[in-house]
Parts: C-alpha cells; sequence; structure tokens
C-alpha cells in the first residue's frame, strides 16, 4: 500500500514510529510536508502537486496535523479524501477537535461526564461566572491553549477576578472550570484507536503542579482503565468522529470527566509507560480499510 504521513517534521518520535510500523508491514510510505502541498482544484480531477512532483495512487493518510497549522492541515487532508485516499482521521473530524468549546457541547449531548464548564462573550459580571461553577477555587482555559500552556487555577475568587480581567483585557477567550480537587494533579490519557483503547496511562503531574502535561514536567506510568472510563473513552472518540485519538479524563467522586479529545496524540508518551506498539495499531487500522 502506498500511505503518506502528514506531518511538518520526520524526525519527530511519531512521525519516526509510524514509518517503521509502515515498512515493518512491507508498505510503501513517505513523509509529507503538509504546508509544501498544493492543491488543484478542478472538476473530476483533484491533484496535490508536493514539491513539483503530482501525488499519484496513495491509498491512504496518517494526518499528524498540529494545532498551528490546523487550517491549511486539514484542506490538505481534504484533498486527499477528494482523491479517494483513505484517512485515519478525517479533515471534518480535525476540524472539530480543534474547536474545544463545540467539543466539549458535542461531549454533554453524549451525556459525557466532565468538569462543569462556563463561556461568556468577556462578560463583566466575574462573580456571576464564578459562582455558575459553585465558586473558587476555579481552573480558567485560554481556548486556544494547549500542553497545558494557557491553563491557570485561581485559588480564590479575588484571583479568579484579576484574571479573567486579563483575559477579556487581551480579547482571548476564555473557559472557566470547576477545579477538580480530587485529581489530584493527574489524569489519565487513553489511546483510542478504530473504536478500541490500545494503550492508557496515568499522568501525574510534579510536585506542585495541578497540570499532568508531560510537557510540563509530569510524570506518566500505564493503568488499567475501569470499565467506566474505557466507554466514557470509546463514547467520546465516537462523538468527535475520529480514527484516532488520545482521550484525557480525570478521575473524580462522580466518575470519569473528559477534559479533551486530542487528534494528533504523540506516540511518545503512551508507547513508553505502556510498552505497547500503538504505531502498529494505526497502521493494522489502515489495513482494515483498503
Ligand atoms: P491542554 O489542552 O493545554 O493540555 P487541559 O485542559 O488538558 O489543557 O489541562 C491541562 C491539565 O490541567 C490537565 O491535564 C489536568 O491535569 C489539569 N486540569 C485541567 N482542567 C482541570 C480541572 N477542571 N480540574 C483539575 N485539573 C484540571
Ligand atoms: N501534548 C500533550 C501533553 O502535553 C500530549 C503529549 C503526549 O501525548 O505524549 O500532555
Amino acid at each position: 500500500m502506498n500511505i503518506k504521513i502528514l506531518s511538518r517534521n520526520a524526525n519527530l518520535y511519531s512521525t519516526q514510529r509510524l514509518i517503521e510500523a509502515c515498512k515493518k508491514r512491507k508498505h510503501d510510505v513517505e513523509v509529507i510536508d503538509p504546508l509544501k502541498c498544493d492543491l488543484i482544484i478542478e472538476k473530476r480531477k483533484p491533484t496535490i502537486v508536493y514539491k513539483g512532483r503530482v501525488l499519484e495512487h496513495v491509498d491512504a493518510v496518517i494526518p499528524r496535523v498540529g494545532a498551528s497549522i490546523t487550517f491549511y492541515g486539514t484542506a490538505v487532508v481534504r484533498q486527499f479524501e477528494m482523491m479517494g485516499a483513505f484517512t485515519t482521521t478525517e479533515s471534518q473530524a480535525l476540524v472539530r477537535s480543534r474547536d474545544k468549546l463545540r467539543s466539549l457541547q458535542l461531549l454533554t449531548k453524549a451525556r459525557l461526564g466532565m468538569p462543569k464548564t462556563v463561556f461568556s462573550n468577556y462578560s463583566k459580571d466575574v462573580s456571576q461566572i464564578i459562582s455558575h461553577v459553585g465558586g473558587a477555587p476555579v481552573i480558567i482555559k485560554v481556548l486556544e491553549g494547549t500542553q497545558g500552556l494557557g491553563v491557570v487555577l485561581a485559588e480564590t475568587e479575588k484571583a479568579a477576578e484579576s484574571v479573567l480581567e486579563a483575559f477579556n483585557g487581551l480579547q482571548a477567550r476564555v473557559i472557566v472550570q470547576e477545579f477538580i480537587k480530587e485529581a489530584k494533579g493527574a489524569d489519565i490519557r487513553a489511546f483510542v484507536v478504530d473504536g478500541q483503547v490500545v494503550g492508557a496511562m496515568k499522568r501525574q503531574g510534579k510536585e506542585g503542579e495541578f497540570r499532568s502535561n508531560l510537557h510540563r514536567g509530569g510524570s506518566a506510568s500505564i493503568i488499567e482503565l475501569t470499565d467506566e472510563e474505557e466507554i466514557a473513552a470509546i463514547k467520546a472518540v465516537k462523538v468527535m468522529g475520529l480514527g484516532v485519538a488520545g482521550v484525557d479524563m480525570l478521575q473524580s467522586e462522580r466518575g470519569p470527566l473528559i477534559l479533551e479529545v486530542n487528534s494528533s496524540p504523540g506516540l511518545e508518551g503512551i508507547e513508553t509507560a505502556t510498552g505497547k506498539d500503538i504505531a502498529k495499531s494505526i497502521v493494522r487500522y489502515i489495513e482494515k480499510n483498503i
């Protein structure tokens, strides 16, 4: 099979592992930088020109499209779809997942648990906003943030007020969330491929840190999900329409609470923590669909 990995950087761990997994299973594989693709849109003959060469007979693509290139990256994935290629992440699902607010709205419709969240149009009535989620402490998140940057824990109502005022002044869109204290600075990441959990880890923030992101110094270890957690993860991915996803959840007194469904989840953390060959699962997912 002819498989293209859409990635800006062939040297990244995830990209390297996917190349290896494709080769092991005897597929032709090439890394394509989506930003270097020209898209030719015409009747019945959608074409992609990559560095002066027309891409032909592509069976499948594995999009690894980072948040900073969502717009162009999605257009490239869509073009491959028009050309009849299978994609492990559909363009529409990719776009949907990048809008955190819309994603949370969709997840509530599927009756999935999540921390209670408020969004307002730069409301000046800060104490009202905070009271909607049960008062301080609260979590304040910039909508476009990733890797834990732009996530703030405001311990008191006063602190929350000043943080919200600062973000409002910068015209940064934020959500305010109830703080789930029982999570104790940890979260769980379930890696889902083709509707199945293929690996799960618990990430623990470093001492004194409420954010468990590996990029913020957190550490990861393998865990066995409860049935409730597994079902929630699978359902969340289904609602989002993703073939490959990382579901982040908090463990709370009222069961798993979904934080986010990541459409370009990294392989390094999960493969290291679990010892599982996640790249292979992704390649097998392609094989099953072609
Ligand atoms: P990002 O997408 O930037 O990683 P997240 O929403 O996943 O942002 O938040 C980063 C981390 O902060 C999470 O992994 C979790 O450990 C912690 N966290 C986020 N929201 C809450 C919350 N409502 N209550 C407690 N901890 C939270
Ligand atoms: N980018 C996410 C984080 O900072 C996920 C990393 C990963 O999947 O290893 O936690």
